[in-house]
């Protein structure tokens, strides 16, 4: 089976091993080594020496841990979206009563800096600015240092969802000024579900304390304080951090540089191969993902039955189009687990069922 979705990914074989590790007391000995080791080679990830912070929680909730540990009830926040998960943050942001300006940009691009900086000098101030870094529902990556330098020319905090990036794609949270960062276990980690982490910089705490949404669960301050003792406030997903552990050792043994450059150069392979099978890419080159890669479905396609012949008679899983690009396209997820080998099975499978007459509605 070839499960190329944008997460969850595969999992190697020694996270599956290291996922079935007996108990442990979550306040013993043995989960302070783990937490600490994880912990340590989580901020090499991140590129940061600040705090990271581990939460039981899918990537959704290292956003609403990003909103409501920096921002009151009425900031003015601008969303800087270009896709469903930009526009997932900005809503979080909204439901806990932050007002809410969004700049949205065509599906398929990148955020522009010069708009950002144009929106925040014509719009400014901003409690906060929200940015996807790699937007995985269009296959578009960011280009959050350029970003991050028109934001910093403001007074606003700049808060980051790397879910779709952190290990596979280049993110420099301290040379980069990055307020919050938050990322997930199930993408470029390749371990399960169930984890998240945010990393939270000097400027963030100081919002922290003054910060009024309403928070328990998802209180950074108390995870800050637990972790001086390698803790966690409440009892965390034991499995995933002895999974996360045996992956980010891997990481650590393939050397993250390396691990960037095998992205960039499966998915080039990817958007190479497709195109070669007359098919049209969503996003340009220029800001065309590592990570994912979005489809242009071509005329006469439907997608469901498509990625259902993809499915049953090829073993390959990929991701359908959101919201308005429902139908549209569909999504190919090379992150975490993959290598060129992976990408050709894939390019074959897609190539074998594009022939089949039933992908093709009117056929
Ligand atoms: C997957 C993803 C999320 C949401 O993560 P969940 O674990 O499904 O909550 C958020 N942002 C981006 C960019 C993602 O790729």
């Amino acid at each position: 089976m070839q499960l190329r979705i944008p997460g969850p990914t595969p999992i190697p074989p020694s996270v599956i091993d290291a996922a079935s590790h007996q108990m442990v007391n979550h306040r013993g000995p043995e989960f302070v080594a783990m937490m600490r080791d994880v912990t340590t080679r989580l901020q090499a990830c991140f590129k940061t020496t600040q705090d990271l912070l581990l939460l039981t929680a899918s990537g959704t909730g290292s956003l609403e841990a990003a909103i409501v540990n920096t921002l009151s009830p009425g900031d003015r926040v601008l969303s800087v979206t270009i896709g469903s998960f930009g526009d997932r943050f900005a809503e979080i942001a909204e439901a806990h009563g932050a007002q809410v300006d969004r700049l949205r940009a065509t599906p398929g691009t990148a955020a522009d800096p010069a708009a950002v900086q144009h929106w925040l000098a014509t719009h400014a101030p901003y409690k906060a600015v929200l940015v996807t870094h790699n937007e995985t529902s269009t296959g578009v990556t960011n280009d959050v240092a350029a970003i991050a330098k028109v934001v910093h020319a403001t007074e606003a905090l700049l808060l980051v969802d790397a879910v779709s990036s952190v290990a596979s794609i280049d993110l420099e949270t301290d040379a980069w000024g990055l307020d919050v960062v938050t990322t997930c276990s199930q993408k470029g980690l390749m371990s399960p579900p169930g984890l998240a982490a945010v990393s939270m910089g000097p400027r963030a705490w100081q919002s922290y304390q003054s910060a009024r949404m309403p928070r328990y669960y998802f209180d950074l301050g108390k995870a800050k304080r637990e972790l001086e003792h390698w803790a966690t406030p409440a009892t965390p997903a034991v499995s995933i951090i002895f999974a996360l552990q045996a992956a980010l050792h891997q990481i650590d043994d393939e050397g993250l540089d390396n691990v960037f450059a095998r992205h960039r150069r499966v998915s080039q392979r990817m958007r190479q191969g497709i195109k070669s099978l007359g098919l049209e890419l969503l996003a340009a080159e220029s800001c065309a993902s590592d990570t994912v890669t979005a489809v242009k479905a071509p005329a006469g396609m439907h997608v469901a039955t498509f990625l259902e012949t993809l499915r049953a008679d090829y073993g390959v899983v990929l991701a359908p189009g959101q919201a308005s690009l429902a139908g549209k396209i569909f999504r190919i997820g090379h992150l975490g687990y993959v290598d060129d080998a992976d990408v050709d099975e894939v390019l074959e499978a897609i190539g074998q069922a594009l022939k089949s007459q039933s992908v093709l509605a009117g056929a």
